[in-house]
């Protein structure tokens, strides 16, 4: 996978897959979203990456309503550990204590 490329835009005060944001406002030579797309409200087109902080609350696309990226979930101390996967099932596994 390409990590380069953002995994999701904002704008319209929303978070958007790549998908939709091509449809609203085509792509570039790279083609990726162009940086100098605007919104209905004068507001830039941000870019979400695989790096930025967007773990706990999860990515959803603003126009279906889709899993961008599930919430990561941090494995805590008591050995109960939480994993969602992308496409939104969450798996709870419970390791054994040692
Ligand atoms: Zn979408």
């Amino acid at each position: 996978m390409s990590s380069s490329e953002p995994i999701a835009y904002t704008y319209e005060a929303d978070t958007h897959c790549p998908y939709h944001a091509r449809l609203r406002f085509g792509r570039d030579a790279r083609g990726i979203i162009s940086g100098e797309s605007v919104d209905s409200e004068g507001n830039a087109v941000g870019a979400v990456y695989e790096w930025d902080d967007w773990s706990e609350d999860g990515l959803y696309c603003g126009d279906d309503l889709e899993t961008i990226r599930a919430p990561y979930v941090e494995p805590d101390d008591g050995g109960l550990a939480a994993f969602t996967m992308a496409d939104g099932d969450a798996i709870t596994r419970v390791l054994e204590a040692r």
